[in-house]
Parts: C-alpha cells; structure tokens; sequence
C-alpha cells in the first residue's frame, strides 16, 4: 500500500489550485464561471523577451549551463539591484532557480534543522508554511490582521523571536494582502533585528514593480547595511514581466548561504531552463518602460474592484498598496443565511458559495492563514471584473 512520507502527510496541493479545479469543472457542465483566483498578471510576455528566447534557441543555447545561473544573467541581476535597489552584490551572492519559489525553497532546505523556527506573519503565501514543514522546521504564524494594515509590528516580532528563531519572511508587497512595508514600517522591525543575530530575515520582493499611488518601494537591506551579511532577497521574472510559465527567479544574499543553496539545487533540479535564462536577461536588460504602464492598467482595475467592494453590506476592502490583490473582510456577512437556507459558517462557506450559486471563483482568507476574509486576483479583463463584482453584490443582496 502507498504510505506518504510522514513530512507531506498533513500537506496537500494548494487550496488555489482545488477551487480552479472546482470552477474548471463548472465552466464544463455549461456555466459561466469568472476565476478571480489566479496569481498571474493577465499580458503577454514582452516581445523583445520572447524574440530573445528564439535566439537563444536557435543558437544552441540549449545545454546545461552553470549550476545556479549563466553568467549573463547573474550580471543582470547584479545591475538590476544596483539601477533598481542602490545596492552591490557580485555574482557569487546571485543564486537562479526555476521560479522565486525554488530559491525560497532552496534556502529553507539549506538552513533549516529539525525544529528551528521561521516567523511568518499572516495572511501570508500559502506555500512558505508548507516549505517549512517539508524542511522539517516549525512554521511561527502571526496574525497580522487588516486593523495593522496587514503589517507585522516590532512588539509582535519581538515576542515571536527565540533562540531557535531562524528566519523571518517578509512580502512586501503581499500576496494575498496586497499591502507593502514603507521605510517607516521597516525600520522598527530592522532594530528589533538588530538585536537578535540569529535571526536571518528572507524579502520576497517578486511585487516590486506593482506599487500604486506614489508609493516608494525599499529593499530592507538597503536600509540597513548591517543587515546585509543575514538578508535573502528573493526576486524573480514571473510578476513584473509577466512570465509566470518561463521559470525564472533569483536571490541575492551572503556567498556561504547562495554556496548551501546551490548544493540543494544541484542534487535536486541542476540548472533553470537554459532558454528561460536567456529570456530573463532580456527582460533585466531590455527597455523597462512597459511596466509603468501595465502598473498604471492594474491601479485602474484595482481603483475598481475596492470601491465595488466597499459598496456591498457586510464587506471591508482595505485598498491595497501594491501587487494585484485585494484581500477583503467578510466578517459582516459570516453567519448570514442563504436564500436556499444555507448558514455561512466561515469565509471557507462564503467563497464556495459565491462559486456554486454566483459562479464566481476567490479564495477564503482561510487559506491564507487569516480569516475571515477573501481573496480576489483583479489581473483579468475589466469587462470580467465587471461582471462578477455585479454577481457578488447581486448574491451578497439575497442574503439574510
Ligand atoms: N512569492 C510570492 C509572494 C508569490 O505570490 C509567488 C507566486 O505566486 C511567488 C513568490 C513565486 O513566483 P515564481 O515561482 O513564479 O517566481
């Protein structure tokens, strides 16, 4: 009989994947389902981008190449931080895995011992608790609920910190919450760093580009240059070029860490894609002047989506600083009846019957670690976002 191994039994494929499966199986049985589930940006990959991966193709780049990262492609990282963040690393603080989610990965299995703990505030990517489980280390969750603007606070950090503390992971911008760490919201988490060394800290900066309204993007490492030789920064092509399906993310920390990491990549996955690395290069180096105006086509859609949420009873949307979320509070709507008869018990309920009666697919707070509130990707047409914001203004309306 098939037994899993006992560090994936309580794990299972994400909860975004099972309800696009539901709403899948829906659109085929003759419905009109709207999936605002998704974690991608909705354009194409850039021309020049595309155009540079033929002729990588075509000229042969179609071998092995260094472990973690051509040379190309580290030197445009490199510049990269320099022209983006103000900051220096060479080549051999740059590791490249097939997507940011294998350099989060690849760290966590090149520092985690049974029973060392990572601090990660909520709501948070779903998968940075399952990677620590599957590293064997003890995932610290703390809620940090939309009263805080989603933000980790110094006193709830400071309290979280023990001496088995290894990382803390930080987004910024978030995903799901769509909200983003300020120099001012940095800095008091910065001195409460300071005074705990054990402590790495791991930025997930693969929201970067997407920040609305003015709102300066900063890199904590760049903050503090002490912070430097125990910071991770961990970046990728997907989000800001639209190139979720190429695979490419990078890192940027202390050599000895990216030399761990490296060892997990190379008895696990070897090198990313020899094409896709050469498609990042271009994307790094090539004109960067799209993504202003593929940040300015989100902020309109988000403008959208947070007022057409805030006009529904029982509904709370925070608007967002940056990414393509919003992350709304439902709590005014959890214990309401349906017309059927149904009790909405949690925001678990609430999503999956907005998907079954509205035909419109989110994601509850829940798989995010904190309820009750839901998720809705706005990196879709407007003409859909129309469309199912209707619904669920219509559906919220029958309740009771
Ligand atoms: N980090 C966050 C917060 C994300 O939302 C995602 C993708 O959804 C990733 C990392 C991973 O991106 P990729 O592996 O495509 O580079």
């Amino acid at each position: 009989a098939f037994r899993a191994a006992g560090r994936i039994a309580n794990l299972s494929v994400s909860e975004i994947l099972r309800i696009g499966a539901r709403a899948g199986a829906l659109k085929k049985a003759g419905h009109p389902v709207i999936v605002l589930g998704a974690g991608e940006p909705d354009f194409d990959t850039p021309e020049n981008v595309v155009d540079a991966a033929i002729r990588a193709m075509k000229a042969g780049d179609t071998k092995y190449t260094a472990l973690d990262g051509t040379p190309e492609l580290k030197a445009a990282i490199c510049a990269k931080l320099k022209r983006d963040n103000g900051l220096d690393y060479g080549p051999a603080e740059i590791t490249v895995g097939a997507g940011a989610k294998q350099v989060i990965y690849n760290a966590l299995m090149a520092t985690l011992d049974p029973g060392d703990e990572v601090i990660i505030p909520t709501p948070y990517w779903t998968t940075y608790s399952a990677m620590v489980e599957i590293a064997d280390g003890v995932p610290v969750l703390i809620p940090c609920d939309q009263a805080s603007g989603f933000r980790l606070r110094a006193e709830q950090l400071e309290k979280a910190i023990t001496p088995k503390t290894r990382w803390l992971m930080l987004n910024s911008p978030s995903n799901p919450s769509g909200a983003a760490y300020a120099e001012e919201d940095y800095r008091p988490l910065i001195e409460v760093l300071m005074r705990a060394p054990q402590v790495w800290l791991m930025s997930d900066e693969i929201y970067e580009h997407i920040v609305y309204d003015g709102f300066r993007f900063v890199t904590p490492a760049a903050l503090e240059p002490a912070l430097r030789s125990r910071c991770l920064i961990v970046n990728g092509v997907s989000k800001a070029y639209a190139m979720t399906g190429w695979r490419i993310g990078y890192g940027a920390g202390p050599a000895v860490l990216v030399r761990a990491m490296a060892v997990v990549q190379s008895q696990s996955t070897s090198n990313p894609a020899s094409i896709s690395q050469a498609a990042a290069v271009e994307a790094l180096n090539g004109p960067q002047d799209y993504l202003a105006a593929r940040t300015e086509s989100f902020r309109q859609r988000r403008d959208f989506v947070v007022k057409a949420l805030n006009a529904i009873e029982g509904i709370d949307c925070r608007v967002p600083e940056g990414a393509f979320y919003t992350f709304a509070n439902c709590a005014g709507l959890i214990g309401a009846i349906t017309p059927d008869g149904q009790r909405l018990e949690d925001d678990r309920a609430f999503c999956s019957w907005l998907l079954e009666t509205a035909y419109v697919a989110t994601v509850p707070g829940a798989a995010f670690g904190l309820s009750p509130y839901f998720r809705i990707s706005y990196a879709t047409s407007m003409e859909e976002l129309r469309e199912a914001l209707a619904r669920i203004a219509r559906a919220c309306g029958t309740l009771a």
